[in-house]
């Protein structure tokens, strides 16, 4: 059964930006006939208890799934066969490089700013069997044939981005975002996307391995953020974001629902209150600026 999802990564609480993605991402799903899942993306950046804590937020504001929730750390083996189907393919490289090298190598000729200058790329057996015997732990690389790749998304149309020679799989052995994702999504009949803005600039990359392995490319939603008043992407530090730091002021979780229903232009105090007059097609484009105390001020419905 076709689904969208919502893939928090354990590092931390919440915040109401977090909140707001994952109802979009709830609400896009649950109006269009998908079921919901949800996987922890848990191979970076784990906190320990982050996770549980996440979870018990997502059921508090009214968000309910399908199917037991995923680890990506349960889900080791389907990285490594992806790795090994795309080296089968000779679609890979082992690359040496520290990060130190990468950013002080000048960018790939006729690459993006910043992709990977393609330093390991042709590298020969001996000059591998050198690097190794260095004791350099190797990252395996997609070897892309392609410069750029065009997706389309519901709210910023077709979009073309930069394909360089990703990372697959880290020299620490864990397996990169950009395919465990991929990966992850296909495996999960994921075929709707919806997840912040910030990670567009990541997805014509995703997509291209997608075709590379033969995997659905999906439909694809990258909805605004919540910005501090500097325009900064919303953190802990921003004062009372979290469901617990709000519980804390006396603001239960249906109160903080209401603020991110009006911050989408709607009146409901609930998700599925919510979810009966949503309307996929009129998703603010601007961002929801949040000022320090202005959550619950009246004068802010719209
Ligand atoms: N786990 C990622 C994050 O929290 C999101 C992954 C995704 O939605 O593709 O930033």
């Amino acid at each position: 059964m076709p689904a969208g999802r919502y893939a928090p990564s354990p590092s931390g609480e919440l915040h109401l930006g977090n909140l707001r993605t994952a109802i979009l991402a709830w609400l896009f799903a649950r109006t269009t006939g998908r079921e919901f899942v949800l996987r922890i993306d848990d191979l970076d950046r784990v906190r320990p208890g982050a996770a549980e804590g996440q979870i018990a937020d997502l059921a508090a504001i009214g968000i309910d799934w399908d199917g037991p929730i995923v680890r990506q750390s349960e889900r080791l083996p389907g990285y490594a066969a992806a790795v090994t189907e795309l080296t089968s393919a000779r679609l890979t490289y082992e690359c040496f490089c520290t990060r130190r090298e990468i950013q002080q190598a000048a960018t790939a000729p006729h690459g993006p700013m910043g992709a990977y200058p393609g330093t390991c790329r042709d590298l020969t057996e001996d000059q591998r069997a050198q690097r190794r015997a260095e004791g350099r732990a190797a990252a395996i690389r997609l070897r892309a044939e392609v410069a750029e790749f065009e997706i389309t998304d519901l709210l910023h149309g077709r979009y073309r981005g930069a394909v360089d020679d990703l990372v697959l799989r880290r020299g620490d052995g864990i397996p990169a975002y950009n395919l465990t994702v991929v990966v992850d999504d296909a495996a999960q009949d994921v075929d709707q996307v919806v997840r912040g803005d910030d990670l567009l600039a990541s997805t014509p990359r995703q997509a291209y391995l997608a075709t590379l392995l033969g995997l659905p490319i999906p439909s694809y939603a990258h909805v605004p953020l919540v910005l501090n008043p500097e325009g900064k992407r919303l953190a802990k530090r921003d004062g009372a974001v979290s469901l617990s730091d709000q519980r804390a002021l006396g603001h239960p979780p249906e109160d903080v629902v209401a603020a991110i229903a009006a911050s989408l232009g709607y009146t409901a105090r609930s998700t599925s209150e919510l979810r009966e007059v949503f309307d996929a097609t009129r998703i603010p484009e601007k961002p929801w600026i949040l000022e320090p105390s202005g959550l619950f001020r009246p004068d802010r419905c719209p």
